[in-house]
């Protein structure tokens, strides 16, 4: 089964992406701040980390860098998860060391194609199929919205 590490200060947002990502067949670990998550990338191997930017301890930016520095974990998969959508953190972003990037509130087929397109560019992974409730799931993250 498909690991995903979610790294996320905010419980409210944890428990969106998870019931995205669980109801998509993924398995789905959780960690509170960025030491937790190297500690938690250490431990159980995910084969992608979703990754909050604002976080105490070590921020997402801090992560992503420590990651790359490590052999072991250089080519594992992390996607930033920001609300900051301003201009310079995007592009910030996109030119650092992270393969992608979804802006908070994470929407439902964002998420899908960030995935699709991350294990697309590897062979022999199989992306699990879209589940039969997508509705449900994208109105509790519309209804999320003003969380941070
Ligand atoms: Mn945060």
């Amino acid at each position: 089964m498909t690991k995903i590490l979610i790294a996320e200060d905010n419980a409210v947002n944890r428990e969106l992406l998870r019931e995205l990502l669980e109801a998509r067949g993924y398995a789905v670990d959780e960690a509170c701040d960025g030491q937790e998550a190297l500690d938690m990338i250490a431990q159980n191997q995910p084969d992608i980390l979703l990754l909050d930017i604002g976080m105490p301890v070590l921020d997402g930016f801090a992560v992503v860098s420590k990651i790359r520095e490590n052999p072991r974990l250089a080519s594992l998969p992390v996607v930033a998860v920001t609300a900051y959508a301003m201009h310079g953190d995007r592009e910030k972003i996109l030119n650092s060391k992270f393969d992608g990037y979804l802006s908070k509130p994470v929407n439902a087929r964002a998420l899908t194609e960030e995935l699709e397109r991350l294990f697309g560019t590897r062979e022999n992974r199989d992306v699990p199929p879209d589940p039969p409730h997508e509705g449900d799931a994208s109105g509790k993250t519309r209804a999320a919205g003003s969380s941070k």
